[in-house]
């Protein structure tokens, strides 16, 4: 018979304050939980991986993916990591990933640099910041709405629009928090205006995926789903129904990425690879899926470092443009011995 191949598991548990707190529709976000895992094979090779959920997207806590670690133990097979349930996928993600780095890496494709999304505070204070960044060579801005009055927020957006460099687009993230009504509104204001898409503009409430596919048809402007994809169940979801719009995909959010991606790709989905807000190994999978994306390069929602107060977690510092060679050099094993 043949011997079951075993992985020596470890985990460690992180809380990782952000320089500054980020507001959203959400509210405000001080600090960032996770795990990352480390697998060991009998040779001595070793994975790493992460698991950031997002509990507010509906992903599990960290507390429930820690609970199915500790019932996994310290050796696990091929056969138990597979059944780790759907319900912690970001844990599944961490495991697979660690997995994968077992096997041997094609070499990169040819892409060596990804445009980056500037990424705007909320309200008037992204007015402020416009100039420095596009001097700096962005040319994509992504600005945080639906966190004050819309009204307030949409006599800025002219303003906005007004402080862009020729050729320069923003992305509107409202993090679900209008209404259908105030959508509108702000989908009619951005028609003939330099908006690339708006991201989720309705989320959560009852028939919140009909309103999504209503504006989508009534509007010109492309819409983003975010919130509305948690894992892979949604994101077939959406591609059954035909969705059109952009797929902001957070790849730490995908119990099984390699997958999902197929599936994106086959479709001829628009898909934009964001952040999450985790930590750069879990960043370091997720960027080397958008080198190797096959489909259309739009701006990478990756402007999010310096983000830690420990710096060692961030990922490169954010430029206009990300390097395949950057993100080669984070290095897995020292982000782990950092948490230790
Ligand atoms: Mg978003």
């Amino acid at each position: 018979m043949k011997k079951r191949m075993k992985f020596l598991l470890q985990y460690r548990r992180y809380r990782l304050p952000f320089r500054a707190a980020v507001r959203t529709a959400h509210g405000v976000w001080a600090e960032r939980e996770g795990l990352m895992v480390r697998l060991e094979d009998e040779k001595g090779a070793v994975g790493f991986g992460e698991a950031a959920p997002i509990p507010w997207f509906g992903t599990e806590t960290v507390d429930e993916a820690e609970a199915v670690l500790r019932e996994l133990g310290s050796e696990v097979s091929e056969e138990q990591m597979a059944a780790v349930p759907e319900k912690v996928g970001c844990l599944k993600h961490a495991l697979a990933v660690a997995r994968a780095e077992f096997q041997v890496r094609e070499a990169n494709n040819k892409t060596e640099h990804l445009g980056v999304a500037a990424l705007l505070p909320a309200g008037r204070a992204a007015l402020g910041l416009v100039a420095g960044k596009a001097e700096l060579g962005f040319r994509m801005f992504k600005w945080k709405v639906g966190v004050a009055d819309a009204g307030d927020e949409l006599a800025m957006l002219d303003d906005l629009c007004a402080a862009l460099p020729d050729g320069a687009k923003l992305r509107l993230d409202a993090n679900g928090a209008w209404d259908r009504r105030t959508a509108e509104r702000w989908l009619a204001r951005c028609t003939e205006r330099p908006v690339e898409f708006v991201e989720q503009p309705c989320f959560g409430t009852r028939g919140a995926d009909d309103v999504l596919r209503g504006l989508a048809e009534d509007f010109p402007t492309p819409l983003a789903l975010d919130e509305s994809l948690v894992g892979e169940q949604d994101i077939e979801r959406w591609l059954g129904a035909g969705w059109r719009g952009v797929f902001v995909v957070k790849h730490v959010l995908l119990a099984d990425p390699p997958a999902a991606l197929a599936r994106l790709a086959a479709a001829k989905a628009t898909v934009v690879f964001s952040s999450a807000l985790e930590t750069a190994l879990g960043a370091r999978t997720a960027l080397r899926a958008a080198f190797a994306w096959p489909g259309e390069r739009r701006a990478l929602g990756f402007g999010v470092w310096p983000l830690f107060q420990d710096a060692r977690f961030d990922g490169p510092a954010t430029g206009p443009f990300l390097y395949a060679q950057d993100v080669e050099r984070i290095n897995p094993e020292a982000l782990w011995n950092a948490l230790s």
